[in-house]
């Protein structure tokens, strides 16, 4: 049996609960044992559906996807040392997170909920909206003021109901926690549905390298989803014996906001509060990841100990070299994206002195999702 799971105080509901917290304010998880049938896999179309039965979604009939997933993985080198570079840019919405919207608008549409509410820095706002309106679901979508006009106008096309938020990203969650006190939150960042299909991630690359599991995944971490649908599904194959290792997981951050880097490094358990982090953090060009209060900072932290990983953080002018140097290659991403990328320079510098790992990475999101910061970025 599926059960979500209170990982504070153990309390547990079933899948057909309406809830994406628990009563006592605590994260919910998902308790769930996938199965992994390689040839039913390979039978089935190239979409991060072909995992059917490692994904959380009772009925068939309630899937909403528009055949997302099977990003190519491209090798890419930095300093003659490749890396494999999973192309997570070329979804529907121009990000990974489309991986997590299609599993919680599928629970939404099986829960039978007509509307939901959102924020995000953009991108989950996105694509929380196009799967929302695959299937008529409406959708209020709480963004910071500045976020980027390519977004905005994404946004607007899917029909979605835009907020705008003036002040910092903390303050547009704010709002929409108050607004969820009303209406489904169909938050990445709380709602564990998301993370079972940011997991998906895993399980392709798996599949991609042959059902093996590379020694190291570059990723980067502001609220984490990626990095823990990562650890969630590696968990899983190695659950199910298909890998027999857990790969080391390297979280990058951006130096001008590190909280997670900081409490990793000071050995702990969770990221303090804002007003109690010994560092004021200023703005950043990879906007995505700039997360002051990560509300699953434990469990990521966890999750890096867990997999003998480590965290870097990377300064803004290494941020805006990558993402001209990745240009230069003919890959357009997003400023956030390079973060990563300025991130495995850096550990191919200080981390791995032979070269011997094999290291798997991430294009997080594309180009055209803003084009005033990239244009900035050119000129600076
Ligand atoms: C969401 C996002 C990230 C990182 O996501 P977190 O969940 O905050 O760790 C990285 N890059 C891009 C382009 C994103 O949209
Ligand atoms: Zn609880």
């Amino acid at each position: 049996m599926i059960t979500v799971k209170c990982i504070k105080c153990k309390n547990q509901y079933s899948l057909n609960d309406i809830v994406w917290k628990c009563n006592c304010g605590g994260l919910l998880d998902i308790d769930f044992v996938p199965e992994f049938t390689k040839e039913k896999i390979k039978s089935r179309k190239p979409t991060m559906w072909r995992y059917r039965e490692a994904l959380p979604i009772l009925s068939d009939g309630n899937i909403v996807t528009f055949n997302e997933g099977f990003t190519p993985i491209i090798e890419v080198k930095f300093n003659d040392i490749p890396v494999l570079i999973k192309q997570e840019h070329l979804f529907q919405t121009g990000s990974y997170k489309d991986r997590g919207a299609s599993i919680l608008v599928s629970k939404i549409k099986e829960l039978g909920i007509q509307r939901v509410v959102e924020d995000s820095s953009g991108n989950a706002g996105c694509a929380i909206a196009a799967y929302c309106a695959a299937v008529g679901i409406l959708c209020d979508i709480y963004v910071p003021q500045n976020t980027s006009i390519n977004k905005l106008a994404q946004l607007e096309y899917y029909g979605a109901n835009v907020k705008r938020i003036p002040g910092t990203r903390e303050e547009v969650a704010k709002a929409a926690l108050k607004a969820a006190e009303n209406l489904y939150y169909a938050s990445h960042r709380w709602n564990t549905f998301f993370l079972h299909g940011t997991k998906t991630f895993a399980f392709e690359v798996c599949e991609q390298l042959g059902w093996t599991a590379p020694n190291a995944i570059i990723l980067p971490v502001g609220n984490g989803t990626l990095l823990l649908g990562a650890h969630i599904g590696f968990k899983e194959l190695f659950n199910s014996g298909i890998i027999s290792e857990l790969p080391k997981l390297i979280g990058i951050q951006a130096a001008n906001c590190s909280p997670l880097v900081e409490a990793f490094f000071d050995d702990m358990d969770h990221v303090p509060a804002e007003n109690e982090q010994p560092l004021a953090f200023t703005s950043t060009i990879a906007e995505g990841i700039a997360i002051v209060e990560p509300i699953r900072g434990s469990q990521i932290l966890n999750a890096i100990r867990e997999t003998h990983g480590t965290m870097l953080s990377v300064q803004e002018q290494d941020i805006k070299s990558a993402l001209l140097e990745m240009g230069k290659l003919g890959f357009y991403i997003e400023p956030t994206a390079a973060a990563t990328i300025a991130g495995i320079n850096k550990y191919l510098a200080l981390a791995n002195p032979d070269h011997s790992e094999n290291i798997v990475s991430v294009f997080t999101g594309h180009g055209l999702k803003n084009t005033e910061k990239m244009i900035k970025a050119l000129n600076d």
